[in-house]
Order: C-alpha cells, then structure tokens, then sequence
C-alpha cells in the first residue's frame, strides 16, 4: 500500500464513522412507520456496500497472499484473527469474495446496495453449479436474472429459484428439470454427510443431546412433535394436579421436549433387530411391583423411582425382568401381563381420547393402564384397561397423587396431602 493510499482511507474511514456517530443521534421513537421503514432500509443498503468493500479487502488479501506473510495457514484464519471472529464465519466470507471476483455484475450490485451478502452468496454459488460445457456469455445472462429476481425475492426464496436458474439460457425443460434434480441431489447427499447425533450424560439424571439432521428427518419430527403437544390435556381452569406444570404447557420447548420422550417410549422396538439390543431391561423386585417405594435399575445401570417402573409395567416400550427373593426372573411374559391387540381395539371402541377428565389426547397414543396392577393379581380383562396419555398415566402412577374414576370412567387427579 502507498503512503498517500493509506492517508485516503484512514481519511474515509474517519468520514463514515463522523456519519454513523450522526446516525446514533437519530431517535428512531421518534420516527413514524414511514420514517422507520426509511431507515431501516438506507441502514441496510449501506450495510450491503460494506459488505461489499470488506469482500473486495479480502478477494485482494486472497490475491496478494497477505496470509502467507503474516504467518497464517490462510486468508480465511487471517481475516477471523484480524477481526476477531470464528474461523469457519471467516472461510465462509473469502469463498463468497473469492466467488464475486469472478462474478462482476454481482459484486456491482453489492457494492450498489442492491442486493444483500446473502443474496451475493446465492448468486455465486447458483454460477459455481452452473453445468461446466454452459458458455461465458449464457453465464452472464443467468447471473443478470438472478440479479433482477434478488430485487423481489428473499435469499431463502431466491436460494430455491437458483436451482432453475439455467432456464433463464435453456428452453427445454426436460434439461433444467434434470439439472435441478442434480443440484437437490447434491444437497441431500452433502445433508446426510453432515448427519450427526451426539449425547453426554450430565449426571444429574439428564442426558444433553444435539443433532443435525437432513431437512426432510427434521420436517418428520417436527410434525410428529407438534401433533404430539397439540391436543389439549385439560379443560382451561384445572387443577394442577390434572393438567401438570403450567410452564410444561406454556414454554414450547419443554412441551417439544416431553413429546419427544413419548415419542421415544412408542418406537416399535420389536421391529428392530435384534431385538434386545433396542429394548431396556429394568431389574426390579417383586415388592416394588406391587407397591413398595423402592427404586428400580436399568441394565443401562441407572435406576428408575418405583412410579415409573409400575408405569412402564402396563406398557410393552419396556421389559420388566422381575426378580423374586433369591434374584430369580418370575416374570411371566407380555402374554399373560399385557393387554392384547384385539382387546386394545376394544378399549378404543369405549375411548376415544385419554380418560382423564378434559383430556384431548387420541386413544391411538394412550398407554392402556391396568386398574389393578397386575403384580398385584390384577387380570388383563377389558373391565381392568384405562386408556391413559403418557402425561396422565405418569399421573396415576405417582405417589404424590391419588385419582377418583367417575361412573363415566373419566378420572379425576387431587394432590395427596
Ligand atoms: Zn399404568
Ligand atoms: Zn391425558
């Protein structure tokens, strides 16, 4: 750089930063909607030409291998030192300069206010997926359009219409529709490279997970999880000993993450193979069946309070390996313990919903509790089968609540004193 290149920047850069001071004195309460929407917009055409000159920085430092002499392995690790950001935010913003010297019209619009760096990046990634034998000249053309519809379109909708940007040099369809199905393709493969799943135990009776997976997984999820927490479980104005924490009802993450865990309890573990390896065995005493306030243990070696295991008795999502005195297995099996399938249908013929009082939960994913446990002689006869939603029949097996069945059979929760 040269001397009087230096005074000229350090001169322009005093200037812009008098002019945002300016800026910071504006009371936006002051401004009406029109006089917000104004500003909002100038503030984001001027932050589109700073992108653009921090981008034009970096194509050069690219160019002129600033990285090398200042003992870094990168441009990408150089920026994100001298700017103090993360490395994989600053790889990001050299490939986009790297794509935009390559891409003049783009960069003008950039550099013009506009576009956003968001709908540069588009842009340039739309021209890299361009098929290789497309000439220069029809390049440019799909580039100009791209740059017309990033006037109206967001990046997320201007991301989908890249995909058929060739159409804007191609007028068989039959080509862009192949070159569309290439790039999602492409997308998906690169989707399930990414796909991760890890969990620790925070050895505080909670295990903290995060996952990426493919959009269309996540979509799955997320519709299974918001049909899980849609139907209502209570009449508005009950007790919380029926309707539970008002906070598991009003905050959406803990309502998304008590449907996951039902989820998880109604996986089909008998589809999987092998078998054992998808199904918990919890080792508990006989006593503790029938109603002792003991805990219970896991093969996973945790241990699980005495409600839950007499809860997950009356289920098949685990497999009670009951031990008599001597540590003897004395279960008699899921035949002679759990309801059938043909009785399952006939409960539901009663039921339509969970049988708590006000609770909307469908039959289909209610877990048939037995009236009488069957560790304590209870039979698996229809008259014994209450349909319950995993929040009620947690309900019922909790000793801090006592139940009373109306003559309708609908069930009504009071605290326990
Ligand atoms: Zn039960
Ligand atoms: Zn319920």
């Amino acid at each position: 750089m040269t001397s009087s290149t230096a005074v000229l920047t350090a001169d322009l850069t005093a200037e812009l930063h008098a002019c945002l001071d300016k800026f910071a004195l504006v009371d936006a309460d002051e401004l009406d909607a029109d006089g917000q929407a104004d500003m909002l917009l100038s503030m984001t055409r001027a932050e589109s030409r700073i992108a653009a000159a921090k981008l034009t920085v970096l194509a050069a430092a690219e160019r002129s291998r600033t990285a090398l002499r200042s003992g870094a392995a990168s441009t990408g690790q150089w920026a994100a030192k001298v700017i103090n950001t993360d490395q994989a935010a600053a790889h990001r913003q050299v490939g986009l300069a790297q794509g935009l010297d390559r891409r003049i019209a783009t960069q003008q619009a950039l550099s013009a206010g506009d576009i956003s760096p968001e709908h540069a990046a588009v842009i340039v990634q739309a021209d890299r997926q361009l098929p290789t034998q497309i000439k220069a000249e029809q390049r440019d053309v799909v580039e100009r359009t791209l740059i017309g519809k990033a006037q109206t379109l967001s990046p997320g909708a201007l991301r989908k219409a890249a995909r058929r940007a060739l159409a804007a040099v191609e007028d068989d369809t039959v080509v862009v529709d192949a070159h569309e199905n290439e790039i999602v393709a492409d997308l998906e493969a690169r989707a399930r490279a990414k796909t991760r799943l890890t969990m620790y135990d925070n050895a505080d009776g909670t295990v903290t997970g995060h996952f990426t997976i493919p959009v269309l997984q996540g979509h799955l999820l997320r519709k299974v999880l918001e049909t899980i927490t849609a139907p209502r479980r209570s009449r508005l104005g009950a007790t919380h000993a029926q309707a539970g924490d008002q906070e598991a009802r009003t905050d959406w993450d803990r309502a998304r993450g008590e449907a996951f865990c039902e989820l998880l309890e109604h996986v089909p573990t008998d589809h999987l193979h092998p078998k054992t390896a998808a199904t918990l065995v919890v080792s508990v005493e006989l006593d503790t069946l029938r109603d002792a306030l003991k805990v219970a243990h896991l093969d996973t070696d945790e241990s699980l309070s005495a409600g839950e295991v007499r809860r997950l008795a009356c289920t098949s999502s685990l497999l009670p390996a009951v031990l008599g005195g001597a540590s003897l297995p004395l279960d008699l099996g899921r035949s002679a313990r759990l309801f059938s399938e043909p009785q399952r249908t006939a409960v539901g013929v009663r039921h339509k919903t969970c049988a708590a009082d006000g609770c909307e939960r469908p039959f289909a994913w209610c877990e048939l509790h037995h009236l009488v446990a069957w560790a304590l002689g209870g039979k698996t006869d229809l008259d014994q089968a209450v349909p319950l939603c995993h929040f009620h029949h947690q309900r019922i097996h909790d000793g801090n609540y006592q139940h009373v069945r109306a003559r309708d059979g609908s069930i009504t929760f009071h605290q326990r004193r």
